[in-house]
């Protein structure tokens, strides 16, 4: 929606355009090479169980390493991607970086964590010939413990023409889960939600974020949980800051969170280091530390 409104206000203000249009022709000309170059790198984002606060999975984010702007966030560059559907070759790299640290992870350090990726609807509906090569990688990764989620949103639940049910489904069989992303922002598609079969539902940070002073996004969130698990899906509250809001989330019977008070997106040697090296030493593996 933001970047609707920012491409609306330069339809009022000519000079603004020019240079918009000079700076969209840079960033597609860098994002061409970046992909060349191998300018990307994913970050990680746990996802936290609130009964115990431990990590239970992590969100697959890209960042882009500019060679004189330095880190570019996906929010500049995921739209242009999309437009000019460089997204593909972009989203097939994310998928396999994701995929094989799944199984790298199961491999050293004995844990299934499942990385959630982000597929836009674009992505979703253009990737064409690439859907049927990524569900045969996974086949060969073996990851049959669910090792990858995919987030979608809520709009492309809407649109019959992409054969969302059928993908959905191709997905299942190759042991992907699939979350719905931002829940709460687009179009309501609750009469969507029982139609398809959903794992997991995101809480947008949105709702999140005036838990504290805004009690009419207490009452949604409790609704949109008390909806969820009715439907048969766990509900994870993204952009948690802090204890409070973790609090009432969890008295409202959310599963799990995301967000800054756990930990903001960090490299992988950062996730692996807080989260999964002290997993080695389980006293099953090395011998009781505590003897
Ligand atoms: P998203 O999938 O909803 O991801 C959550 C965003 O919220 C991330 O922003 C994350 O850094 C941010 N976030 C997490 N916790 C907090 C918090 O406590 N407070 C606040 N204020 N923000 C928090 P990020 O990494 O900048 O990504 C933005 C969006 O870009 C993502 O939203 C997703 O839609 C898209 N994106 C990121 N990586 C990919 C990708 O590999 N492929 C595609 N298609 N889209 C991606
Ligand atoms: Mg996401
Ligand atoms: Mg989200
Ligand atoms: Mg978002």
């Amino acid at each position: 929606a933001a970047k609707e409104q920012g491409r609306n206000r330069y339809h009022y203000f000519t000079p603004s355009m020019q240079e918009y249009a000079k700076y969209r022709m840079l960033l597609i000309r860098d994002l061409r090479k970046a992909i060349i170059r191998k300018e990307f790198e994913i970050y990680y984002q746990p996802i936290i169980e609130l009964t115990d606060s431990k990590v239970f999975k992590a969100e697959a984010l890209i960042r882009w390493h500019h060679p004189v702007r330095g880190v570019v966030s996906p929010g500049e560059f995921i739209p242009v991607a999309e437009e000019t559907g460089l997204i593909i070759e972009i989203g097939n790299w994310v998928f396999e970086q994701a995929a094989k640290q799944s199984a790298m992870w199961r491999e050293r350090f004995g844990v299934a964590i499942q990385i959630s990726i982000n597929k836009s609807p674009i992505q979703f509906r253009d990737e064409g010939e690439s859907f049927v090569d990524w569900i045969e990688q996974l086949k060969k990764l073996n990851l049959e413990s669910n090792g990858i989620c995919v987030e979608i949103t809520e709009g492309l639940l809407l649109d019959a023409s992409m054969g969302v049910s059928e993908k959905l489904l191709a997905y299942r069989d190759a042991g992907v889960q699939v979350s719905l992303d931002d829940f709460g922002t687009g179009y309501s598609s609750l009469a969507y939600l029982k139609k398809f079969d959903i794992d997991y539902l995101k809480i947008d940070q949105s709702f999140t974020r005036n838990l504290e002073t805004d009690s009419n996004d207490v009452t949604l969130c409790e609704a949109i949980i008390v909806m969820a698990h009715k439907l048969g899906m766990k509900v994870i509250a993204e952009g948690v800051e802090t204890e409070y809001q973790k609090k009432i989330l969890f008295e409202a019977g959310c599963d799990y969170g995301q967000g800054y008070l756990f930990s903001k997106p960090i490299p992988v040697a950062d996730f692996e280091a807080k989260y999964l090296i002290g997993l080695t030493e389980l006293p099953n593996e090395k011998g009781s530390p505590s003897q």
